[in-house]
């Protein structure tokens, strides 16, 4: 039977209706035996993720405050009640005690509450990440103490459910990845244990073509590679958190996002064995343009070293992370745009700079005129690619 690695993400376990879905998912594949949850997310644009209200409880406990830590207590209690997980008290108990504790620890009981409910709502095994993802005492993760932990475990289980987000380290503590990490915690057991596959379960279908929520007739493509993932990630996308395509592509484990809110589709497909480039516009909005000319020969040094962006005509200009008094700048990068096509791109976009690399055109765009350029350049990127756009 083939092994496969499931990671639910916050909005996939928002609700008792997520615990539904997510174990109704699991229920559909005999090989989906290893779990990795993240807390809580949001329910709605208004809502707040439960890692939030933890660190926010956190910082509240030190002044004896405590509604944020109410806010906590009343969405896993109404989780609780609606599906009938015994227990949620006790550990509810747990968690108030913990939150008044060190901030990673705090932050870290949204993952672990989530995963003592899920596994007992789906009948599998409780695995603390503590005992599984190692940190030295400097915060670096123990990469083979990891996969021996991990691969011990899934010796003596046929299946369990793990927080995501954080593990233990060798002084004792508890330690968290960076936000959005949950997505390296299914990663390293994925690779650990040679899965056929790591499913991430997100809300959207997959990797699109553009944010939808800034272009207009954005596709989801079928497969991708994990290079064009990495690159993507640099560029600004945030699909999958960076650091957890490593080790699923170094151990040949693709990964494969999918909507947990519509099982039906098949997401994308992300491995090395995918050529070419995806037709994809991202963005990245915290930049400012600096004339290159106008710094001193010092600075310019410098610059060379951090720019994010440096136009390939000769480097005229540089992006910046933003500055006050800097002229605001986005950085629209078109994976796939076939060469022929940039002299178009440009006169489409009319930027204040282009790169080019390896199959990705970049264009440093003032940020008013961000929206209108991606818009475009999406549009042009499908239509070389002989794809319609979606309704
Ligand atoms: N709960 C953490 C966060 O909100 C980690 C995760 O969801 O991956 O960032």
């Amino acid at each position: 039977m083939e092994l496969i690695v499931c990671k639910f993400g916050g909005s996939s376990l928002a609700d008792a209706a997520g615990f539904l879905r997510a174990r109704r998912i699991l229920e559909r594949s005999r090989g989906r035996k290893y779990v990795v949850v993240s807390a809580p997310g949001k329910r709605s644009d208004s809502d707040e993720k439960i890692t939030d209200l933890l660190a926010r409880a956190n910082i509240q406990s030190a002044h004896g405050g405590s509604e944020a830590l109410a806010q906590i207590c009343a969405r896993y209690r109404a989780i609780g009640q609606a599906l009938g997980i015994d227990g949620t008290e006790a550990w509810l108990t747990a968690l108030c005690r913990d939150v008044r504790r060190a901030p990673m620890l705090a932050a870290s009981r949204g993952e672990w509450l989530c995963a003592k409910m899920f596994a007992a709502f789906a009948g599998l095994p409780f695995v603390d990440a503590e005992a599984l993802i190692r940190f030295d005492a400097g915060g670096g993760l123990l990469q083979g103490e990891t996969r021996r932990r991990i691969r011990a475990m899934a010796a003596r289980t046929a299946g369990a459910v793990v927080p995501g987000f954080y593990g233990g380290s060798a002084d004792g503590a508890i330690r968290t990845f960076p936000r959005g990490g949950s997505d390296i915690s299914g990663a390293l057991i994925a690779a650990a244990l040679g899965a056929k596959r790591y499913e991430n379960w997100t809300d959207v279908d997959g990797l699109m073509s553009a944010d939808p929520r800034l272009c207009a007739g954005a596709v989801c493509h079928n497969a991708v590679s994990y290079r064009q993932m990495r690159r993507l990630a640099r560029a600004g996308a945030r699909v999958l958190h960076p650091d957890c395509l490593s080790p699923a592509a170094d151990a040949g484990v693709p990964t494969v996002l999918r909507n947990t809110f519509a099982p039906e589709r098949g997401g994308t497909y992300i491995s090395d064995c995918v050529r070419g480039e995806a037709p994809c516009v991202c963005t990245r909005e915290d930049l400012c343009a600096v004339p290159i000319e106008a710094l001193s020969a010092d600075a310019r040094g410098l610059i060379a070293g951090r720019a994010d962006f440096i136009a390939s005509d000769g480097g005229k200009l540089a992006a910046m992370p933003r500055m006050k008094n800097r002229r605001a700048a986005a950085l629209v990068s078109a994976f796939g745009l076939p060469r022929a096509q940039l002299a178009a791109a440009c006169v489409d976009v009319q930027p204040l700079g282009v790169r080019t690399d390896d199959g990705c055109a970049q264009f440093l765009i003032p940020a008013e005129r961000m929206s209108g350029a991606a818009n475009a350049l999406h549009a042009r990127l499908l239509r070389c690619a002989g794809i319609a756009a979606q309704d």
